[in-house]
């Protein structure tokens, strides 16, 4: 068939190069009696078929419209929320594996539109980073965060950490040194307070460029976390190459452990893989109490979860504080 054809290896001159294709399909006359309409549609199809993993066709179908179109009102309204101040940061402590500690708080992104009610980071993030609005919005993350840590710092508690997620985006930002330099400089915290946190296909492209981002960041005393460890297709070559101080193990891996020796096996050993690399490890998602447990048999460092606590207002964290 027409994919089959097209996907093969070309020839050019001095390199072979490998071509896929993503195929959007439409029906005249159920799609449209417009050639314009029918390609519209067609388009939109094309565009399933990429997010589908490329290299395959999707049929047009109603609710692809419907979609985009949800997609691109949510964006038009993202682009207002900075402004009219509908986004704040909630706050999840991480644990030292026998509850004893606090060692730091992860800062997480909440959006309450006016119109919309509160949504889902798994729905706006994605959005955010596709529009590019992410930049602007993990500024304001970055800035808010060290807001808190500063807070955190005149309680006396400079010992807590406090942990932001970086976007691909962000991290590509030629300024995004500066950016996390000034946001230290201007709060008045300990670059040591602040730990920068990034998902492993942040690096799929750039990985030369990050690794020297991240050892510059990592002289100057940030803390830099592996996000979603695990979940990635090239996990240890990231492991190998990057300069991490600390590793989350994805919450889908400690799911299984409770049921599943083999799961279990399978985390006991990259804690020990990490152990040996001088890396920390939290476990993250952790909900029930034998969850717990088999990760303190694994010698796990930090749990971060339900079952210590849910992301937490500002508020709630200073009164938790009193506590340890
Ligand atoms: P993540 O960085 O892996 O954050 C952990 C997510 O797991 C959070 O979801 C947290 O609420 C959830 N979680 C923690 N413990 C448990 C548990 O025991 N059970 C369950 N079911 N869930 C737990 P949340 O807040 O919905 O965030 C989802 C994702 O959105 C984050 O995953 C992160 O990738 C992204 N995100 C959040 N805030 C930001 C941000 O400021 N910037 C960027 N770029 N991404 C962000
Ligand atoms: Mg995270
Ligand atoms: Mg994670």
């Amino acid at each position: 068939d027409v994919l089959q054809q097209l996907c093969r290896e070309y020839d050019l001159g001095q390199t072979q190069v490998q071509m896929s294709a993503s195929i959007g399909v439409a029906f005249y006359p159920e799609h449209g009696d417009m050639t314009e309409e029918i390609l519209k549609k067609a388009d939109a199809a094309m565009y399933a078929a990429k997010e589908a993993g490329r290299n395959c066709w999707h049929l047009f179908e109603p609710a692809l419209i419907e979609k985009t179109f949800d997609d691109m009102t949510l964006v038009n309204d993202l682009r207002r929320a900075l402004a009219r101040k509908e986004f704040f940061l909630q706050y999840q402590p991480q644990l030292s594996i026998d509850g004893a500690r606090i060692v730091g708080f992860e800062a997480l992104l909440r959006w309450k539109s006016h119109k919309h009610g509160l949504v889902s980071p798994a729905r706006f993030i994605p959005l955010a980073e596709k529009s590019r609005l992410i930049l602007q919005i993990g500024q304001w993350v970055l800035q808010e965060a060290c807001c808190f840590a500063k807070k955190l710092k005149t309680m006396g508690r400079q010992d807590i950490r406090v942990a932001v997620n970086i976007s691909p985006r962000q991290l590509k930002d030629k300024a995004f040194l500066d950016k996390i330099r000034d946001s230290i400089a201007v709060s008045g915290i300990q670059p040591s307070q602040l730990e920068i946190e990034v998902t492993e296909n942040v690096f799929m492209d750039a990985l030369e460029e990050s690794v020297h981002t991240f050892r510059q960041l990592q002289t100057e005393g940030v803390t830099l976390a592996l996000d979603d460890f695990g979940t990635g297709f090239s996990s240890l070559t990231y492991l190998r190459i990057l300069p991490v101080n600390i590793l989350k193990i994805d919450k889908s891996f400690i799911d299984q452990i409770e049921f599943d020796t083999r799961q279990l096996q399978f985390v006991d050993s990259i804690i020990n893989l990490g152990h040996r690399l001088g890396i920390s490890i939290v476990a993250e998602g952790v909900e029930t109490q034998t969850q717990l447990d088999e990760l303190r048999s694994c010698d796990c460092d930090y749990v971060q979860g339900f079952v210590f606590y849910k992301p937490l207002h500002e508020q709630e964290v200073f009164e938790l504080l009193k506590r340890y």
